[in-house]
């Protein structure tokens, strides 16, 4: 069975086309990158595939994937332990009160100058901390 969105020679897309569940080996789409730990890395897309689609409504519409080269992705950019301790230190400031140090459970305002509330840690009035 042909179809009309088989075109690997790209003379009738501009870009070598093919139906979906035809991806030739060696491409992916981004969501199947994705799922590999890759990213398309700036390549330019090497073939796309064209399905035409019923859903969302649209009266015959014709969808379209990119497809890149598995061979020139790059891994997606892993959570290194720096930046790990980096955002770690950063959500804990967040909770630090700046004068006296005390880690609060929540958030400490800006307006406040991520310093204790009022009624909590260094913004406790000395006759009631008593
Ligand atoms: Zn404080």
């Amino acid at each position: 069975m042909t179809s009309k969105y088989y075109d690997p020679d790209g003379s009738r897309y501009g870009i070598p086309t093919f139906p979906r569940h035809l991806a030739p080996a060696g491409l992916a789409t981004k969501s199947q990158l994705r799922a590999q730990g890759l990213r398309p890395g700036g390549q330019e897309p090497a073939a796309q595939l064209m399905w035409r689609s019923r859903a969302g409504g649209s009266r015959g519409g014709v969808r379209i994937a990119w497809l890149y080269r598995i061979d020139a992705a790059l891994p997606v950019r892993p959570m290194t332990p720096a930046r790990e301790r980096a955002l770690a230190r950063a959500l804990l400031a967040r909770h630090t009160c700046r004068s006296c140090g005390l880690v609060h459970e929540y958030c400490l305002p800006t307006s406040l100058g991520r310093t204790c509330p009022p009624g909590t840690g260094c913004a406790t009035p000395a006759d009631l901390a008593a």
